[in-house]
C-alpha cells in the first residue's frame, strides 16, 4: 500500500498548499487525481514519490513510514517509484542520448550489466525504434522524449508509478500509446498508478477510480457550525 496520511506541505510553512490531505493506493490500483490548475496536485504527486518533504503527516510505503526525501530517501524506497512529469524536457539531461537517459537509473544504482537487456526490452515497448535511441533530446519530438522518459521510469521495475500530467503535451495517438504501456505494465506487475491530470474523460477511462481534489481535503472539524 502507498498511504499518504494527513499531509501538510507546500513552499512556505505559513501558507501550505496541502492542508491535511490523505490518499491510499493499493497495489495494482490506478487512481486518477483531478482538480483545477494550481490546487496542489503536483505537490501531492511529488510528496507521494518522496520528492518533496511534507511539513507534517506521513507517507507509508508498504507498511514502512518514509523517513527521508529525495536523495536522502533509502534506496529501496526511492527506487520503488517511477515518476513521469508533464514536460519531458525539464526532466531530461540534454547531453544524454536517449539510450543513456533510459539507462540512467540502472547506472545510478550500480546495475550497468542490465543496461543492454533492459534497453532491448523497453525500446520496442515504448515505441522507440530506428536510430532514436542514439539521438539527444533536441533531436527528437516531445512525444519521443516522453516515450524515453516512460522507459526510464520503468527501467527499475517500480512498484508505484506517479504520472503527473504525463500526456498533457502529447497528441492523441502518443497519449493512447503511452497509457497502454502503463496499463500493460500495471497488469503484468501489479504496480499501483497515481495519474494526475485535468482530462476527466481520459482519467475515467484509464483509472479504476478517480478522486477529485476536493474529496481529499479533511472534513471540517465542526461541519454544523455556520
Ligand atoms: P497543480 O499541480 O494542481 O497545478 P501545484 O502543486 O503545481 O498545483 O501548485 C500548487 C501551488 O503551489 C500553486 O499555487 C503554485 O504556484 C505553488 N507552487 C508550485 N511549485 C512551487 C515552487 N517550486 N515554489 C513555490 N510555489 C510553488
Amino acid at each position: 500500500m502507498l498511504e499518504l496520511r494527513d499531509i501538510i506541505a507546500g513552499y512556505d510553512r505559513r501558507t501550505p498548499v496541502l492542508r491535511g490531505v490523505s490518499l491510499t493506493l493499493a497495489p495494482g490500483e490506478a487512481v486518477g487525481l483531478l482538480g483545477p490548475s494550481g490546487c496542489g496536485k503536483s505537490t501531492l504527486a511529488r510528496v507521494a514519490a518522496l520528492l518533496h518533504r511534507p511539513d507534517a503527516g506521513t507517507v507509508v510505503l508498504d507498511g514502512t513510514p518514509a523517513r527521508g526525501w529525495r536523495h536522502r530517501a533509502p534506496r529501496a524506497q526511492r527506487t520503488a517509484f517511477g515518476v513521469l512529469f508533464q514536460q519531458p524536457r525539464l526532466s531530461a539531461d540534454p547531453r544524454l542520448r536517449l539510450a543513456d537517459l533510459i539507462a540512467e537509473p540502472l547506472r545510478a544504482t550500480g546495475r550497468p550489466a542490465e543496461v543492454a537487456s533492459r534497453l532491448d526490452e523497453l525500446a520496442p515497448l515504448v515505441g522507440l525504434g530506428g536510430d532514436l535511441l542514439t539521438r539527444r533530446p533536441h533531436e527528437v519530438s516531445d512525444g519521443q522524449l516522453q516515450r524515453a522518459c516512460l522507459a526510464r521510469a520503468l527501467v527499475l521495475r517500480p512498484r508505484w508509478l506517479i504520472c503527473d500530467e504525463m500526456t498533457a503535451m502529447l497528441d492523441a495517438s502518443t497519449t493512447a500509446a503511452l497509457v497502454a504501456v502503463v496499463e500493460t505494465y500495471r497488469r503484468e506487475t501489479g504496480a499501483g498508478v497515481l495519474a494526475v491530470g485535468h482530462d476527466r474523460t481520459l482519467l475515467h477511462r484509464w483509472c479504476d477510480r478517480t478522486v477529485h481534489w476536493t474529496d481529499l481535503a479533511p472534513a471540517p472539524a465542526n461541519p454544523g457550525a455556520a
